[in-house]
């Protein structure tokens, strides 16, 4: 194969694009994302220290899971 194009924007390597993108990560799909949605809501607002390291990695990269999950918040806290 000839050199690969990588994409230019910088904001995740590729492969962790890749990662992102599949099913088998560590870390969660959008799918795991929203059945976890509750429970992360509610523990963030119980404390907001609180971590959940596969649901912040995943919100960091997911802007309509982050929406979805800061709407949540803000409704659970009104
Ligand atoms: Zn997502």
């Amino acid at each position: 194969m000839s050199a690969p194009r990588q994409p230019r924007e910088p904001v995740l390597p590729p492969d962790a694009v890749d990662t992102l993108l599949r099913d088998t990560t560590p870390w969660l799909s959008c799918e795991e994302c929203f059945e976890r949605m509750d429970t992360y809501a509610e523990a963030t607002v119980a404390d907001p220290a609180h971590v959940d390291e596969a649901m912040d990695t995943h919100l960091r990269g997911c802007a309509a899971c982050d929406e979805e999950a800061r709407s949540l918040i803000d409704l659970l806290r009104a």
